[in-house]
Formats: structure tokens, sequence, C-alpha cells
């Protein structure tokens, strides 16, 4: 709770506009790894919201360096029960071009993790068989279908996370064979801790770049003429997904989820081995 204000929704989201046009009030959530000072609050439409700017604490560093497990319990903090994750991703598919927008409906985890799990807390595995939360995502397809441009429902994401690289093409190649989406570094693990946290989870994507785009670049440089950047800028990709937010926002009907606040496989009784064989 900040200040007796306690958002319904958090967002994981960059966009200057939002916070300028809405008066959002910057504010420092304190978590056990250290203070939050990224967060947002206010009232869009009329919903009371957190927004996050963006996952970065500080200083850019490689995903498997990001504190996502900061973050999320900024959100816990917040009182907020239901996290939004907004996304630039890379293409895969060579048929959808840079721009292309995307509702998260399940993803693949392409990546190494290293969570450091706090050993007075009991562990449990996350139940990731389903890994957004089916009412909020749904909330968002029905936002998703007013824009005035195509955004691509139920995507699943490749969550290449952990390496200070983007894709070689023989990746992409498979992750296309295998009908998969996007991929980007971060869906995966903010997606299994807000699972392990109980929050309702669902995200939003936005392609930068695509397989041919990328191809020609280097082409280019091969020919020595002068290679065109091949990535959309940022900001006019981020407009789309924040304009899906704010059409979700505009909808929104506050509920109670009968499933992610009760996912989990917690098991109390566990021991390292039965009592009786200590004698
Ligand atoms: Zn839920």
């Amino acid at each position: 709770m900040i200040d007796g204000f306690v958002p319904k929704v958090a967002i994981i989201m960059r966009s200057d506009e939002v916070i300028k046009d809405f008066k959002l009030k910057r504010v420092t959530i304190n978590t056990s790894y250290g203070p939050v000072h990224r967060c947002y609050i206010g009232h869009i439409y009329d919903v009371p919201v957190l927004i996050i700017y963006g996952r970065f604490n500080g200083e850019k560093v490689p995903s498997s360096q990001i504190n996502f497990q900061q973050t999320i319990e900024a959100v816990k903090n917040s009182g907020a029960t239901k996290l939004i994750g907004t996304f630039v991703v890379g293409g895969i598919n060579p048929q959808m071009p840079q721009g292309s927008v995307y509702v998260l409906g399940n993803f693949v985890g392409a990546g190494n993790y290293a969570i450091n799990w706090n050993q007075n807390e009991s562990f449990h595995n996350a139940e990731m068989f389903e890994p957004f939360c089916g009412k909020l995502t749904n909330m968002l397809c029905e936002a998703s279908r007013k824009m005035d441009f195509p955004v691509k429902e139920n995507a699943t994401y490749v969550s290449f996370y952990g390496y200070p690289r983007i894709e070689t093409k023989a990746e992409l190649d498979f992750y296309n064979k295998m009908g998969w989406d996007i991929v980007g570094q971060t869906c995966d693990p903010e997606a299994t801790l807000a699972k392990l946290n109980q929050l309702c989870y669902a995200g939003v994507a936005v392609q930068i770049d695509d397989p041919t785009g990328r191809a020609d670049y280097i082409g280019q440089l091969k020919e020595k003429r002068k290679a065109n950047a091949y990535v959309e800028d940022i900001r006019s990709c981020r407009k789309r997904t924040t304009k899906i937010i704010l059409q979700f926002l505009k909808d929104y009907k506050d509920y109670e989820c009968d499933v992610c606040c009760k996912m989990s496989r917690k098991n109390k009784n566990f021991r390292e081995f039965p009592d009786d064989f200590y004698e």
C-alpha cells in the first residue's frame, strides 16, 4: 500500500505520454531487494493503477542481471493483484512484419534461469500449464479487437532469457517451424515469478524487427551500401501496445480471479527425510 492508495492493476510499461497525460505521481516502493523508484500511481480513466517504468532498475544490464524478483515484489507490496507486462520483441515468422502486435497466449522457456531463493521462505515450483491469466488475457483481447491495426491473439512467446545477444537465423528458423510467434528475453522469469506470487498476469507485445529485415541489413553492409536501420523506432512501436492498454483500462471491470490466487503447490510439510530416520 502506498499512502492509502491500492492499485487494482499494475502495468510494466515505458510510456512517457501516459504518465504525463494522466498526471501520475512518482512514488518509491520498498522491497527486500531495495527501493524501486520507477513507480507511478494514479487513476487512468477510473482505474487505480501502478505503472512500473520498465524492468531496469537504474541501469541497462543483460537480461540475466535484471532483478525480476524486485519488480514483482514491488507489485505485490503495492497491493495490486493483477499485472500486465508490455514487451518489445523480435520477429520469428517472415510473414509477420515489424510493428506487428500480439496478445500473449503461451510461452516456451529457452533460457537459463538463475533465481536466488530466500531459503527462509518455503519453495514450490510454479504451476505454469497456463502461464497467463485467462480472464485478464480475454480482457486484453477484447481491447485489441477495438484497435485500428491487426492484433494476433494467443501468440506463443519464446523466452530467450539470459543470452547477451539476439537470435541466430538457425534459431529463428527452428522457432518458425515450431509455429512460435515472437521472441524476447523478459516475459519469463517475470511470468513464473508472477505465478509464484499468485498474481493474475497477462502480456501484450510489439515486434521491433523481422528476419527479412535483419538479413537485408547485413546484405547491405556486405555490399558496402549505406545500411538502413532495420528496426522501426521503438517509441512508435510502443504506441500500439500502449493504445491497447488504454482501451483495456477504459473498459476495465474489476474481478476476483478464482484461479491465479490459488495457484500454489506449497508443501508445508516438507522434510528432507522422515523424522524417525534421525534415530
Ligand atoms: Zn487470474
